[in-house]
């Protein structure tokens, strides 16, 4: 089986919070599909080990942030690389309140649900959810899955339903040498290629995902 298949899945960026008990909290996800138009349901899928999970299920409500492209990338890393255990993700990121629900206000768009069914499978819960609010935030291009790779060279966190593992790839046997020096954030898999012309990486660099310092990097 070639999992690089899924890849040719579209797949959009969203944060999706809920309350805890009074704290907005919430998690990055890629999974969220339109199941109906009327009465419009929505799917999202969250693992079992995300805090979220267990808020949404207390709550019963969740709302989506669906993630622009000019929306600051540094909101999937706070959402994507930390728990909201034990973190305040909203203290980091601006919050808006929409149909009662915590959003990401520099998002493009939101969408709010109430949980109405569930279904477990071995690793994530995908939450059925009725919308009862939503609305346009900003002119924006919704961020593909796509496009965070790409363009933003971001990196699944293991919990992402559409986390890969990377394979070795097999050494070249010809052509020249790869000289170029990357280094590769060891919190959020974010690769530095060398894009901005530094042999080594400034002392006050820090992971434009996950916003940890020049120490967590590691040279590929
Ligand atoms: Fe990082």
């Amino acid at each position: 089986m070639n999992k690089n298949a899924f890849r040719q899945l579209s797949y959009g960026v969203y944060v999706v919070s809920t309350w805890d008990k009074g704290r907005a909290t919430g998690c990055t996800a890629n999974s969220a599909m339109q199941i109906t138009s009327e009465p419009a349901t929505i799917a999202v899928s969250i693992n079992h080990d995300n805090y979220t999970n267990q808020c949404i299920r207390e709550n019963g409500k969740f709302a989506i942030s669906i993630l622009g492209e000019h929306s600051d990338p540094g909101i999937i890393g706070t959402f994507g690389f930390k728990s909201g255990r034990d973190n305040n993700k909203f203290d980091e990121v601006e919050q808006a309140v929409k149909g009662y629900m915590p959003v990401v206000a520099d998002a493009c768009a939101y969408i709010v649900c109430e949980v109405i069914d569930k279904m477990e499978t071995s690793t994530h819960t995908v939450f059925l959810g009725k919308v009862v609010d939503a609305d346009i935030l900003k002119e924006d291009a919704a961020m593909t899955y796509a496009y965070y790779h790409n363009v933003i060279k971001g990196k699944s966190p293991k919990t992402a339903p559409t986390y890969i593992a990377e394979e070795t790839p097999a050494p070249s046997t010809d052509g020249p040498k790869e000289t170029k020096k990357e280094y590769v954030c060891g919190i959020c898999g974010y690769v530095y290629d060398g894009e901005i012309p530094f042999e080594e990486l400034p002392d006050d660099y820090v992971c434009p995902i996950c916003k940890q310092p020049k120490s967590v990097f590691k040279e590929k």
